[in-house]
């Protein structure tokens, strides 16, 4: 599916039940010759408003990373696992099932914009784009090479916003962009290894870390 076409789908896509709970879908935003791609959990109350990804306190937090380090937000393709926001107050994560049923949509971005660095924030995001079952905690801030791309897991942008020890932890992970935006595509060719069912156990992909 290209990218025109995943997008017109997941305005209307009713795969899941999260469609039954959303204002509207959040498919994600930015150019798509973004070299940065960044890759949250699942759209929360703000995001369901806006129908825009990183809204609220993620979002300023998110800006405020970027802009430390030089770069610029509008320069980054932003977008979510699921496009739809899950239930409950603060939001449920999203369950294995649902973001299965919407990774067709985040595999037409990533093939889209083809970024060269793919920051993933928080377990889930570390899992589906890294293959990787470790919790984010123990291989956050390390590139992960993967599809000639640099991928980044790093902890959930929610996480660092009430907890200052995480906080500092997030914006020294991020200090490392820079570097590798410089940095040559990675010339392994590792795959993703996205599994159907990313809570199932599987066969660890072993891509090197530096
Ligand atoms: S979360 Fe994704 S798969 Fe589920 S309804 Fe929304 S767009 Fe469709």
């Amino acid at each position: 599916m290209d990218f025109a076409e995943a997008q017109k789908e997941a305005l209307g896509c009713r795969r899941c039940g999260l469609c039954h709970g959303r204002t509207q879908v959040v498919f994600g935003e930015g150019p798509l010759n973004a070299e940065l791609f960044v890759v949250g959990e699942a759209p929360g109350p703000n995001e369901d408003r806006a129908g825009k990804p990183f809204q609220g306190g993620s979002g300023m937090l998110l800006g405020h990373l970027l802009s430390s380090l030089g770069l610029d937000r509008e320069k980054a393709y932003l977008t979510t696992l699921v496009k739809c926001r899950p239930p409950q107050s603060p939001p449920r994560s999203p369950k294995p099932g649902e973001i299965n049923s919407c990774r067709p949509y985040l595999m037409s971005q990533l093939s889209a914009v083809d970024p060269k660095v793919v920051v993933a924030l928080g377990d889930l995001a570390s899992r589906v784009l890294t293959g990787r079952k470790e919790p984010v905690s123990r291989i956050r801030g390390r590139a992960i090479p993967l599809d000639g791309r640099l991928v980044f897991p790093t902890l959930p942008l929610s996480r660092a916003l009430y907890t200052p020890a995480d906080r500092a932890l997030l914006l020294s992970d991020f200090s490392r962009l820079p570097e590798l935006l410089a940095a040559a595509r990675p010339t392994t060719y590792g795959t993703l290894n996205v599994p159907q069912d990313p809570a199932a156990e599987r066969e660890t992909l072993q891509p090197g870390l530096f």
